[in-house]
């Protein structure tokens, strides 16, 4: 059940007509998994706490840097130098206290995540890299969880949700195509085109939690700043993969 105060707190959701306090509940119940709290995961943490989902368990092992300001905007200049998943909760949790935050300072490790890849309802890949990336692809292949990846670089961002294991494609299979070898350390990014990526990222895990809008598996979406364009492709899975091929 929903408290008044929950009421009132989710209210403009809730007036929303697919949008009834049975999928409130469902976020209530949700356990998230971020990957990475930079630009992408700035804003889908952000979004997925303030929209009650009722754990997310980040994942990160960096500091807050100068450069991450523009666009990370759980941090200020006081956090700079302090670990980002220590201050990502400090906010997260000033921003909605009902919503759980566990920290794992441990990437690529999946013995400090074992405990929640068992009951998490889906994977948020928010790294920039592609080992991160490979790593994060195979857990969602191998607990069924499924997995929400986006890349930002330079005015362009891209979006996807894969369920590999129902061969709709798995990240290693559609790297190409979502070709996000370049990370804002080599190409720089436009910061509105990291929010942007990291919000649809945060939108198609709500949708997938509530069931209030359908989730496409397996279609990239592109989104090009230069040209102010939002495009659609269906993207083939790799028969030869070696994580989900035949
Ligand atoms: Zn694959």
């Amino acid at each position: 059940m929903l408290t008044k105060e929950e009421f009132s707190r989710y209210s403009r959701h809730l007036l929303l007509e697919p949008f009834d306090d049975h999928a409130q509940q469902q976020l209530k119940r949700a356990t998230v998994i971020i990957f990475g709290i930079g630009g992408l995961g700035n804003q889908v943490s952000m979004a997925l706490a303030g929209a009650g989902v009722g754990k997310l368990v980040l994942v990160d092992n960096d500091d807050v840097a100068v450069s991450n300001l523009p666009r990370q905007w759980l941090f200020g200049s006081a956090e700079v130098g302090q670990p980002k998943i220590e201050a990502a909760a400090h906010r997260l949790t000033a921003l909605n206290p009902h919503c759980e935050v566990v920290s794992v300072p441990f990437i690529n490790d999946e013995k400090s995540i074992s405990e929640h890849l068992h009951t998490c309802n889906v994977l948020v890949d928010c790294t920039d890299n592609q080992t991160a990336r490979f790593y994060i692809n195979r857990l969602a292949y191998r607990y069924h969880t499924p997995l929400i990846t986006a890349a930002a670089s330079g005015f362009i961002a891209s979006v996807v949700a894969l369920q590999p294991w129902l061969k709709t494609g798995c990240y290693q299979c559609l790297e190409d195509a979502v070709n996000d070898t370049q990370s804002c350390i080599d190409q720089g990014i436009y910061s509105p085109v990291v929010a942007i990526a990291g919000q649809l990222q945060a939108m198609l895990t709500l949708n997938l939690l509530t069931g209030v809008a359908p989730v496409n598996w397996g279609q990239l979406s592109l989104f090009d700043g230069t040209f102010f364009t939002l495009q659609q492709f269906t993207l083939a899975r790799d028969p030869a993969c070696p994580v989900c091929g035949d």
